[in-house]
């Protein structure tokens, strides 16, 4: 299962961009509101633990009078609900917002995904990208101007009118890969690799940024020689995922490595080591205590992809 993918909601792409038609949405009965402050969505806990997280839909007359000092609310899309907008809370006085906080906390999604229900994994994904995008982008990368909201928060416009240019949400393409060394087809086996960044247990797969005019497979094959010194040969697509945390999408690939011999680049990938599918499933949970490795969090394609080549070399 991937996260963060198939939102099943109307984007409504073109009613947006019509101001009269999105101030009917806000005022609807059935409207609901992710409130969020410095990308943490605004959530409540069911069990004293914190293992139990509930998402927390506000109407709309409970963030009403918020609205004045906040950017305008992005509008998410419609489902058999009714609209879904979202509201960011960052730059609000704590004060003003602690009739909605009350007993509820802002939460990190990725701390929390893979324990929601999927299609409001989704949504929060959304809002926290588009919310992202907006409060980084209030300036026209172009003149330097104030930008403003357009479209339900999907484009900006320079308020310079010499200038006017039309700023929209971007992507960042990064590519993940699983590499495996079949070699020896009795002893599959794959690379996982600990980031620095990453905790201290945890294995994961390459991944990198595509640079710009580089294919995907090449980005690959750079990024498996540079963090790891492994040549890669065939490269084949697997799955993608968003991943607005802040603003990409993962690629996710498998590549056949045609060396063997592990090099690290001591900077951003600390150690690597080849695995045979047996080992990984002795491979503990994230968070779980224990000091064995630890696989990618739930929530990522990373797992996804380890998980799918252990399911097929067992
Ligand atoms: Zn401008």
């Amino acid at each position: 299962m991937i996260y963060y993918r198939e939102l099943i909601l109307d984007r409504a792409s073109e009613s947006r961009k019509d101001r009269a038609w999105l101030k009917q949405q806000w005022a609807r009965q059935h409207c609901r509101v992710f409130a969020l402050r410095n990308d943490k969505s605004l959530m409540r806990w069911r069990d004293r633990e914190r293992h139990n997280p509930e998402v927390i839909y506000l109407a709309q007359a409970e963030v009403a009078q918020l609205v004045e000092e906040a950017e305008q609310p992005v509008f998410l899309g419609l489902d058999e609900s009714g609209p879904l907008f979202a509201l960011d809370l960052s730059n609000h006085r704590e004060d003003i917002i602690a009739g909605i906080v009350q007993q509820n906390d802002f939460v990190d999604l990725r701390d929390v995904g893979w324990l929601l229900e999927k299609q409001q994994a989704a949504q929060l994904a959304y809002a926290r990208g588009l919310l992202f995008w907006n409060r980084h982008h209030r300036f026209c990368g172009t003149c330097g101007s104030p930008t403003e909201s357009h479209n339900g928060g999907h484009m900006r416009r320079c308020s310079n009118s010499d200038c006017a240019r039309m700023h929209f949400p971007r992507t960042d393409p990064a590519v993940i890969m699983l590499v495996e060394d079949c070699s020896d087809p009795a002893r599959p086996c794959c690379l996982l690799a600990r980031n620095s960044r990453f905790p201290s247990r945890m294995m994961s797969t390459l991944a990198g940024f595509v640079d710009p005019l580089e294919s995907l497979e090449e980005t690959v094959a750079r990024e498996v020689f540079e963090e790891c010194g492994i040549r890669v040969g065939k490269i084949d697509y697997q799955a993608s995922q968003p991943w607005p945390f802040p603003s990409s999408i993962m690629l996710g690939f498998r590549a056949q490595a045609e060396t063997r011999e592990i090099v690290v680049d001591g900077v951003e990938i600390e150690e690597a080591y080849w695995f045979e599918p047996q080992q990984l499933k002795e491979f503990g949970e994230w968070g779980d205590g224990g000091t064995n490795f630890c696989l990618p969090r739930r929530d990522s394609i990373a797992r996804y992809l380890v998980e799918s080549w252990i399911a097929e070399n067992s």
